[in-house]
């Protein structure tokens, strides 16, 4: 590639998900980059997000497995969580990972500088660290500096906690109490309900997971009442209290609970403080995001922002899609463009989700006529394991052209099954390819090629 008059080709702001995607592949194509990141490589993803989360859910299955084991013979003595060793053992790997990141980068030939960056212009960012300030001239500049967590602005909520603290908490919560009903409330709740807490999931609204298909949150809902997760629906929260080590949670209403821990989950903010948006001109939402065109360009041409940053969807496959699209654009053909639809996603909880495509809800709305297809039934495992647990799996048909549209479940290794279903979504799979393909019995994702009676037909709204 020609070579400009700038110092760097690229300098990419936030070495998280999207940063550190866009900063190898550009610098793979022969880009001069450099990455600036304030904290530890991998961003929230590998630091605070998706893998120790994953990490914990791992661990919160065993205590699953554990009681399960009982029924098919084995005898154990009751297993103890030694909170210490399993933090250990997180922070290890995380540390591996950041290596790992840090190792791609710089066979990539990025060079990585930590600071924290911001604009000083439409082709400068300063980086300022522990021992000085430096100017970089870039002909292109990438933002993914990423999201934080909010407080939702309750009296005392400075003695609870966000989701960046739960990894490393000083004790193990005997007792938890979770603000919010969405994917890092419900997960949260769930895998330290796993790991032995009494956990309470406070959600304001009817109920958890807003934007997933109805009856998954209902059945979700059911199957983690049933492992023991206490969850208020509608439930406004006045206030939080110190109450000795514990923290008191006033409920509108009279009603006060005591917890060890409190969690706020009640969302996330993108990280635009301190980064020089309005002195080079990148026009923000609203809410703070970063505003972009469909090629992830501000309104300052020679910049770009993907990621949590810009507060579209905020999902690890996400950034990195839109990562690849900026390097594509800059240093590529231009060709490849991110598309939205048929994003898969999970839930970690136990039961988890996994969904794809159109929500019963949706596809009533656009689709005309709907033909609806589940079942819900108890895995083979549990007959003789005794657990209680159900699955649910939800096929959605555009009925006029016999095209499957939403593809969901409520089960173990949800996202697992999932994953391979969305292909068949996006190519456009319909009900008589899935009724062709046939079953790998016995599992659970066979249900999705054997459902043949409809549950419910819905004409056109
Ligand atoms: P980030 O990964 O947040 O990276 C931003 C980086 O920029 C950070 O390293 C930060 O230190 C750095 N930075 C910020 N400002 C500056 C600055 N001014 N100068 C220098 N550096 C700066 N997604 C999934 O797909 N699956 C999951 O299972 C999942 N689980 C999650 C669990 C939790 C608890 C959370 C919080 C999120 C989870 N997510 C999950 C979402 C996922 O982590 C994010 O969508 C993803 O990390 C966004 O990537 P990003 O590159 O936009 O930002
Ligand atoms: P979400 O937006 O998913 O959920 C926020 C929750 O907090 C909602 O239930 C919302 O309620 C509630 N809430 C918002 N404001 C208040 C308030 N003032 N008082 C009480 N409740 C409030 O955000 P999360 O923080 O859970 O997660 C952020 C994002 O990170 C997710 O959207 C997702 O994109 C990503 N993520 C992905 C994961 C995965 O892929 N498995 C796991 C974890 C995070 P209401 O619905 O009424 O607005």
């Amino acid at each position: 590639m020609a070579r400009g008059t700038h110092d760097w080709d690229l300098v990419v702001v936030g070495g998280g998900s999207g940063g550190v995607r866009a900063a190898r592949l550009a610098a793979q194509r022969g880009a001069r980059v450099a990455l600036v990141e304030a904290a530890a490589l991998g961003g929230t993803c590998v630091n605070v997000g998706c893998i120790p989360k994953k990490l914990y859910s791992y661990a919160a299955g065993y205590a699953q497995a554990f009681e399960e084991a009982a029924g098919y013979g084995w005898q154990l003595q009751p297993p103890v969580l030694d909170w210490e060793r399993l933090k250990a053992a997180r922070a290890q790997e995380i540390a591996r990972l950041n290596g790992v990141y840090e190792q791609m980068l710089l066979a990539a030939g990025v060079r990585i500088l930590r600071g924290w960056g911001s604009l000083a212009g439409a082709h400068q960012v300063r980086v300022q660290a522990e021992h000085g300030a430096d100017t970089l001239e870039a002909a292109h500049i990438l933002i993914a500096t990423g999201g934080t967590p909010t407080r939702p602005g309750v009296p005392g909520e400075d003695l609870a906690v966000t989701s960046d603290a739960m990894f490393d908490l000083p004790r193990f919560p005997r007792r938890l109490v979770v603000l919010g009903g969405g994917y890092i409330a419900c997960e949260f709740a769930s895998i330290f309900q796993g790991l032995g807490a009494q956990v309470q999931l406070l959600h304001r609204g009817p109920q958890v997971l807003r934007g997933f298909d109805d009856e998954v949150r209902g059945f979700v809902a059911g199957e983690l009442r049933k492992a023991g997760l206490d969850l208020r629906l509608d439930c406004r929260v006045q206030g939080l209290q110190a109450a000795g080590q514990a923290v008191q949670v006033q409920l509108h209403g009279g009603e006060r609970l005591e917890a060890d821990v409190v969690l706020l989950a009640t969302g996330r903010a993108p990280n635009v403080a301190g980064l020089g948006l309005e002195l080079a001109g990148v026009r923000q939402r609203a809410d703070g995001a970063i505003e972009v065109d469909a090629q992830h360009r501000t309104s300052v041409p020679s910049v770009f922002a993907v990621g949590d940053v810009t507060a579209r969807v905020q999902l690890t496959p996400v950034a990195l899609g839109e990562a690849m699209d900026v390097v594509e654009r800059l240093y590529g053909e231009g060709r490849r463009q991110m598309d939205y639809a048929w994003l898969p996603t999970a839930v970690f909880t136990h039961p988890g989700i996994g969904s794809v495509g159109l929500t019963e809800e949706q596809a009533r709305a656009r689709c005309g006529a709907v033909t609806v297809y589940t079942s819900e039934f108890r895995p083979l495992r549990h007959t003789v394991s005794g657990s209680s647990e159900r699955c649910l799996v939800k096929l959605l048909v555009e009925t006029a052209t016999d095209r499957v549209v939403g593809l969901h479940m409520v089960g173990p290794e949800a996202g697992e099954i999932v994953q391979g279903f969305a292909v068949a979504l996006r190519a456009g799979a319909t009900k008589a390819q899935f009724d062709a393909t046939l079953g790998i019995h016995p599992t659970i994702a066979e249900e999705f090629v054997t459902l043949r009676t409809p549950t419910r037909q819905h004409a056109p709204a």
